[in-house]
């Protein structure tokens, strides 16, 4: 052997012995971790010991004349990764069975894509074990993979410090139903990447993902007659100019990619800044809970509503408890020009105390909030190692750490009373003109029973207008106790009553039946009624959970209040804060009506929920002589509004004939509310 080899079996003896120590050292990490996962008391963190060992490491690599800084870096990688293996026993103790379960993870790209180097990254710090890593080629499709099972997992870069947010993820995030539930970071680095031998000269055009070209335009720039190719992926660009086989095609990807495809690394740091970091969000189909010990970011998503300062005031209540807001997006909402999608991250654990006071009061501003998910916090490690160093020390977070509360502990959203038992304010629901909830206005909603024809709602629809409706009612879909009776126009008849609606300007209220069509029901109506004989269909609920339109709950006929509410809930739990509740009349052993009017019930869903509260008494009569009575007690016992049925001919309507209100009616109805109305201290719009 020649002194060189000698050195170099030398050194890679003592590397073998590096790593047979690092593994040593995890071993008594790993005893640890266990010690703290049956010891909830005990930090994850100790500020102290890692400063001990971190004065111990370079007292003594100085004592061997090592660099106190580069020992302090590489002691730096040894905790974290410490760390990390730590909260792979920890995060999730209360789920051992999903810990134990091997996954599939997916992500937009080809193999060694940035995406797919930060999972087997992120894995490391998690409790499961990756079955396999699958690209897609677009985020969608990834998304779509995990709804149906194929993947469990699914990573999506979210910002990049160069190119800013990446808006098709953020629309994404709003438009699946899908829970954040732990991010990573990635330091990329560049390269230009070609096949072996190929020069800079040769170089005629350079591929790669558009996102990734704009990061590297400077060092593009100074390659004259080069033009630059989009393509649907770093990794995937180095695979095609393999494929190409030709020495005038390079690609701008990950080091790893350009390895994997036989590609030679042409230029290193291509990108026009150092610094060049990805966070990705790791996204599933269910919410994971994060140990209290550990640091932890939640994502919210949320709409404000119109009103000026409305963002300040939301904001105001995190930081009214002390906590830190570490990212504000806002993205246009499609569907209503010039209201806005709000998303926050913020510091700290859901099911800390504080948050889940600030995110109660924060509910009562928005018309729909979710929260994303809560995660451990990764994001300290991707910064520079000189930041992260002075991170570290810094002192744990402030807050002592949360009391895990039991699962399903949770106050529920529908009530008005607050944490620390003050009363929440009525809730307001906006549509068109009608401020429904208010305690000074009264709302009528009025219209025909089931869209008919083109003329009978455009007549319908002007009656309503005449006596003071502020929506405009009508069944497309009608649930009927036959399936001989009419079933509805079905799409026909809400396009009819959109028509009519638009024609005398009126907002529109309709029923929606099946979870599959409340998406497109949203598009045209402006409010979605459930039905008395779906108010427990809660896979319907929780698709309305989702849309950003008001809902109108009917009481099922043989439900209790607290079930009433308990439906409301899933409406409120997936986000949509815009719940009306209707009581429609019970069923009761009393024959002489349709259904008998629960009046009670309206000053006890008053007393329990901030939500508004309105009446039907057409239903609840089934005779159009009593609908009037008994629109008259809802006014007095606190409603805040009404919807009754009329029809321009109720002799030949297809629905409801009996209780169908005409024009003469409803001048009673008129004249008998707006005194009734003004002496409860409320005005008839
Ligand atoms: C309706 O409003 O036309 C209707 C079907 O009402 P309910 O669901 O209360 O019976
Ligand atoms: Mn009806």
């Amino acid at each position: 052997m020649t002194p060189l080899e000698d050195s170099r079996a030398e050194i890679d003896r003592i590397d073998r012995e590096l790593i047979r120590a690092l593994a040593e050292r995890m071993e008594a990490v790993r005893r640890i971790a266990a010690h703290k996962r049956d010891n909830p008391d005990v930090p994850l963190r100790n500020d102290e010991r890692e400063r001990e060992v971190f004065q111990v490491w370079s007292e003594q690599g100085r004592q061997h004349g090592l660099s106190p800084y580069f020992i302090g870096r590489i002691l730096r990688e040894v905790l974290n990764y410490s760390r990390r293996d730590q909260e792979r026993v920890l995060v999730r103790e209360d789920e051992p069975e999903r810990a134990a379960r091997s996954v599939r993870v997916g992500y937009q790209g080809a193999p060694g894509a940035y995406s797919d180097l930060a999972i087997e990254k992120l894995f490391t710090s998690r409790p499961q074990p990756v079955k396999s890593r699958e690209g897609f080629h677009t985020f969608a499709a990834a998304l779509d993979a995990l709804e149906s099972g194929e993947v469990q997992y699914v990573l999506l870069p979210i910002e990049n410090t160069i190119a800013g947010s990446i808006n098709d993820v953020y629309r994404l995030l709003a438009e699946r139903r899908v829970h954040v539930v732990d991010e990573e970071v990635w330091a990329v680095e560049h390269v230009l990447a070609g096949l072996p031998g190929a020069t800079l000269e040769d170089l005629e055009i350079v591929r790669s993902h558009p996102v990734a070209l704009q990061q590297c335009q400077v060092f593009l720039g100074q390659l004259v007659g080069v033009t630059a190719e989009s393509h649907f992926d770093t990794a995937g660009s180095a695979f095609s100019v393999a494929e190409a086989g030709d020495r005038r095609i390079a690609a701008i990807c990950s080091e790893e990619a350009a390895r994997r495809a036989g590609l030679e690394v042409l230029r290193r740091e291509v990108a026009d800044r150092e610094h060049n970091i990805t966070r990705f969000v790791l996204v599933g189909l269910e919410a994971e809970r994060v140990d209290a010990r550990v640091r932890a970011r939640t994502s919210l998503l949320f709409t404000a509503d119109h009103r000026r300062g409305a963002l300040a005031a939301c904001l105001q209540y995190f930081a009214d408890q002390g906590i830190n807001l570490c990212k504000l997006e806002s993205r246009p909402l499609p569907e209503t020009p010039w209201e806005y999608l709000f998303y926050v991250d913020l510091e700290g654990n859901v099911e800390d105390p504080r948050l889940a006071a600030a995110l109660q009061k924060l509910a009562e501003h928005t018309n729909h909030l979710r929260v994303l998910g809560c995660y451990p916090d990764r994001s300290v490690e991707g910064g520079l190692p000189e930041e992260a160093a002075e991170l570290e020390v810094a002192p744990a977070p402030v807050a002592p750490p949360p009391a895990q509360p039991k699962q399903g502990a949770k106050e529920p959203l529908v009530t008005n009373v607050r944490p620390d038992a003050t009363e929440r304010a009525a809730s307001v629901v906006r549509v068109g003109t009608a401020r429904i909830g208010a305690p000074d206005e009264f709302t009528l909603i009025l219209g025909p029973c089931a869209v008919e024809n083109r003329a009978q709602v455009m007549e319908a629809a002007e009656m309503a207008r005449d006596a003071g409706a502020k929506l405009l009612r009508g069944g497309a879909f009608k649930p009927r106790s036959s399936p001989y009776s009419f079933q509805g126009l079905g799409w026909e008849g809400l396009a009819l009553l959109a028509e009519a609606g638009r024609a005398y300007d009126l907002p529109i209220v309709t029923e929606v039946l099946r979870p599959e069509d409340v998406e497109r029901v949203a598009q045209t109506a402006d409010v979605l009624q459930v039905g008395a004989r779906n108010m427990q269909n809660f896979a319907l609920l929780t698709e309305l959970g989702r849309v950003r339109r008001p809902v109108l709950l009917k009481r099922g006929m043989s439900a209790t209040i607290g079930e009433l509410l308990a439906a409301a809930e899933y409406v409120l739990a997936g986000g949509n804060q815009q719940v009306v509740l209707c009581e429609r009349g019970i069923r009761t052993f009393e024959t002489a009506t349709r259904a008998t009017l629960d009046v009670s019930a309206v000053p006890v869903l008053k007393a329990r929920t901030h939500l508004p509260v309105i009446v039907d008494p057409s239903h609840a009569a089934g005779r159009r002589d009593l609908v009037v009575p008994l629109a008259c007690a809802a006014v007095a016992a606190g409603a805040d509004g009404l919807i009754i049925e009329l029809h321009p001919d109720p002799d030949v309507a297809l629905c409801d004939k009996d209780q169908a209100l005409t024009r003469r009616e409803l001048e009673a109805l008129r004249t008998r509310l707006v005194p009734l109305v003004a002496a409860v201290g409320r005005r008839l719009a």
